[in-house]
């Protein structure tokens, strides 16, 4: 299959300065997926003759579709269209259709067209225009040995406006565009280099068209099997094979596709089992808790949590027995599981979830270093702990405590009959 490639150009100092965040670019991305598009590179330049020049030869040599945003505003410091315009060999002269659409675009705002807003409707002779129903500056399209390049404003809304009603169909219409299919597979609990070594023969089965990403985050790892073909149904029904083929080899890390989160799966498995949940949490400081309640409908599942940071509370509030913190401290196996047993009655609930640990950078010891972080999980038959050692870094701590944390919860509901 021929692979349509392009290339976004971002244009303005702003960006390059650190003031902007490059949100066009990614927006862009995004949906020319999509639309069956691949972007093969983004380039961002200054509001710079040469360096946009530059860019554009280099995207000409590489690229099918060219998609600039930025730097067509009417005053001096913007300079695209009349780089456009050398770069394509081409007088700027008054687009008649250009201008009536701005003076109905002033019209219907009550506003007068004065001598710089009318100049917006000047275009390269040799481009075609792109309307902006949003804003002022019309964008342009330009055709060069069958490739496509179009100029939009920088202005987010503006340019999504001319990409959806424009520049999007005409590219769907003018280029053959493969389907492109993803489907997500869920995991946690296991490090990414020891996923794919468990896969490492499925993964090698994989087709051309067919390609697997490992996209993690703090424990948390999305498989997205990506593929490219020319039927969405053919596709969907050929992945959907080779998950089934996956799933099996690392079913113990596997919790969900596509837009599932752990604790929308937790909360389900709750549901399902007609479980009640409480938590008590130490070092995670209520990010679990967070976690729970950030899903709609939790309080069919959900009692409470305490939040026990200091020995007090957990002493007076959860019933932690003093000889128990004295002999093994409050980060300990011996601890954390009595946190998890205990808020259970305390908050009258089934199943009870518990954190402990040195969060970090500072308060390590040699024997309880920073990282150290006990999690437990006490049903009524029984409480089971486990110990982690995580890292340096205090909010990475506290992301991958959590996960860790639902992700017991969700291994104790599963074997629950
Ligand atoms: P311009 O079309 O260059 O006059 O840009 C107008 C405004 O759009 C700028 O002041 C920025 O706030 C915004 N803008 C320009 N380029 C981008 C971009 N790549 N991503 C997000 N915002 C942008
Ligand atoms: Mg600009």
């Amino acid at each position: 299959m021929n692979q349509i490639v392009a290339e976004i150009i971002t244009i303005g100092d702003e960006i390059l300065f650190g003031q902007t965040l490059d949100t066009n670019a990614h927006w862009m991305s995004g949906e020319l997926q999509k639309s069956g598009l691949k972007t093969g590179w983004r380039t961002t330049v200054g509001d710079n003759d040469t360096q946009i020049t530059a860019a554009l030869s280099v995207a000409e040599s590489r690229a099918d579709v060219i998609l600039i945003t930025g730097g067509l505003g009417p005053t001096k410091d913007d300079l695209t269209k009349e780089t456009l315009a050398r770069y394509f060999d081409s007088e700027i002269e008054m687009n008649q259709r250009a201008l009536a659409e701005l003076e109905d675009f002033m019209l219907r705002r009550g506003r007068k067209l004065n001598e710089s807003t009318r100049k917006q409707a000047e275009l390269p002779v040799k481009s075609e225009i792109v309307s902006n129903f949003k804003g002022t500056a019309a964008g342009m399209l330009f055709r060069k040995d069958g490739k496509v390049f179009v100029a939009m404003p920088g202005i987010p809304h503006e340019m999504k406006g001319m990409m959806t009603t424009t520049v999007l169909p005409l590219v769907k219409r003018e280029f053959q565009l493969p389907v492109i299919y993803h489907k997500i597979v869920r995991t946690a609990g296991i490090g990414e280099s020891w996923l794919a070594e468990k896969i490492v023969d499925w993964e090698n089965s994989l087709p051309d068209h067919i390609r697997l990403a490992y996209l993690p985050t703090f424990g948390d790892i999305k498989m997205r099997i990506t593929a490219y073909g020319n039927s969405k149904n053919d596709l969907q029904e050929e992945v959907a094979g080779y998950v089934q083929r996956l799933v099996p080899q690392i079913r113990e890390f596997v919790y969900g596709y596509d837009d599932d989160s752990l604790a929308e799966v937790v909360g389900r498995l709750l549901i399902e089992k007609g479980q009640k949940l409480a938590i008590a949490e130490s070092c995670s400081g209520g990010y679990v808790s967070h976690a729970i309640t950030s899903i709609p409908g939790c309080s069919a599942y959900f009692n409470g949590s305490v939040v026990a940071y200091q020995n007090e509370i957990k002493v007076d509030v959860l019933g932690i027995k003093q000889e128990t913190l004295n002999e093994f401290g409050a980060v300990s196996e011996e601890t954390v599981s009595e946190m998890a047993n205990n808020v259970r009655s305390v908050l009258n609930a089934d199943m009870g979830l518990a954190t402990s640990g040195i969060a970090g950078p500072t308060g390590g010891t040699t024997d309880k270093p920073v990282g150290l972080i006990y999690i437990a999980c006490a049903t009524d038959e029984n409480t089971i702990c486990k110990k982690l050692q995580l890292v340096q870094d205090r909010y990475v701590n506290i992301r991958l405590t959590t996960v860790a944390a639902l992700n017991l919860l969700r291994r104790r509901l599963i074997e629950k009959d």
